[in-house]
């Protein structure tokens, strides 16, 4: 392996921005340079409230990363040249020692007509155009959410409470709940539903998406607003930079989040899945989205001592499910992810679920903080290599 000293970090969530930052507080003399193709942090775990008008404080990535030591690029990523230890952006070419892929996911509709008739809140852009035809929406039209899961879920209940006029209908494949709930929480999510007014269809297998029906494969339901909520792929730069991908298109990587072809990149977040046992499913989630930041900075760091960066263990204990503003469901359950029988529902629930993501904000700007408290020896300073129309063009290809 090459000496370390250049790390570029692509994509800026909680994964990427934690990473960077994390990094930085522990490893001052690396350069470090975020990439985002955005200018603000987007709190994806709110986009259901943007959809129902809640407006997120800005938080531009130039004032979260100032006096840190990271260089925030702004740009697209293109591709990764894994032989080159390149990445082309839409602004010219960085160079890297070592690459943290944290590009995130989002939601890719498959089913015959969904990506035309149906909207999704898997983006910013998505969940205000989203926000933007629900405001206009009169009483009584109906809004059919599919995916019982807990974006379906929280998204259903967030309409519901916010826009008590509508009809909002929740679609699920399979029975509510399944295998994320204990029987004793579905009990208390159906009640939550039920007084919102949200009707759920259970084992309604949808075909198609028309402009004013969802078909399934029994029945149909007629719609004025689709939103569909399932489907969550990685970002596709990894494989179409030929980069080894396992499920949903996340970069494959080994215990240590390390591409398994190509150990000087890492990949952390939706972005990238553990192909080994790390204790339990690396779902795609902000709470796991944090710690591989953390874990990959560590490991990072590792690296510059000169050891081997350790395996990460996944550590996950609750789901958290906000039902609206004034009721929420919390869901412990086993290091494995079966449900325990142990549930926090209503006010509580609700109130927990509001700290975590107020937590997740506090995280980030405590590791921005300890950023700054380090001296350091090196000018911050992107690794970007002189901006080249042509170097564009070809990555473009
Ligand atoms: C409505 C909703 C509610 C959710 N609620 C919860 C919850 O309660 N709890 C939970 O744990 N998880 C929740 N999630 C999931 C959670 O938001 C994601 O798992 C989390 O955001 C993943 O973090 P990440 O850093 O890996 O990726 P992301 O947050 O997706 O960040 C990826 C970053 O990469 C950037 N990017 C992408 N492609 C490019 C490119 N080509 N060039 C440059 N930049 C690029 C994006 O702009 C983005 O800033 C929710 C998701 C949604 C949509």
């Amino acid at each position: 392996m090459t000496p370390l000293r250049d790390v570029v970090i692509l994509g800026g969530g909680y994964a990427g921005l934690g990473c960077a930052l994390r990094l930085s507080a522990l490893a001052p003399d690396l350069h470090i340079t975020l990439v985002d193709a955005q200018d603000v942090l987007c709190e994806r775990i709110r986009l259901h409230q943007v959809v129902v008008g809640h407006v997120p404080p800005r938080l531009p990535y130039a004032e979260l990363v100032e006096g840190t030591g990271v260089a925030f690029v702004q740009a697209r990523v293109l591709a990764i040249d894994a032989q080159a230890r390149r990445v082309g952006t839409s602004v010219g070419e960085l160079a890297y020692d070592r690459l943290v892929v944290a590009l995130g996911s989002d939601i890719v509709p498959e089913l015959p007509g969904a990506a035309h008739y149906a909207d999704t809140v898997g983006s910013a852009g998505a969940a205000a155009r989203l926000r933007d035809r629900i405001a206009v929406l009169a009483a009584g039209s109906r809004v059919v959410v599919v995916g019982g899961g807990l974006t379906g879920i929280e998204l259903a209940a967030e309409l519901a409470d916010a826009r008590g006029d509508l009809r909002v209908h929740l679609v699920d494949r399979g029975a509510l709940g399944a295998g994320m709930l204990h029987p004793s929480a579905t009990a208390k999510l159906r009640r939550s539903l039920a007084r919102l007014g949200v009707t759920v269809h259970e084992r309604f297998d949808a075909t198609a998406v028309e402009p004013t029906r969802l078909v399934g494969a029994t029945t149909s339901l007629d719609l004025d607003v689709c939103v569909w909520t399932t489907g969550f792929a990685a970002s596709s730069v990894a494989a179409r930079s030929g980069l080894p991908v396992g499920r949903a298109g996340r970069l494959a990587v080994d215990a240590t989040l390390r591409s398994i072809a190509h150990p000087e990149i890492y990949g952390i977040g939706d972005a990238a899945e553990p192909v080994v046992d790390v204790g339990a499913p690396a779902l795609m989630s902000c709470r796991l989205g944090l710690p591989a930041g953390s874990h990959a900075a560590a490991s990072l760091v590792a690296e510059v001592a000169g050891s081997t960066p350790r395996p990460w263990q996944v550590r996950d204990v609750l789901r958290c499910i906000s039902l609206g503003r004034d009721d929420g469901l919390v869901q412990f359950h086993r290091a494995d992810g079966r449900p325990r029988a142990w549930s926090l529902s209503g006010a509580p629930a609700a109130w927990l679920k509001e700290r975590i993501c107020r937590a997740t904000i506090w995280v980030l700007r405590r590791r921005a903080d300890a950023a700054r408290r380090r001296p350091r020896r090196l000018s911050a300073g992107p690794a970007v290599g002189v901006p080249s129309v042509a170097a564009v063009r070809t990555w473009e290809q």
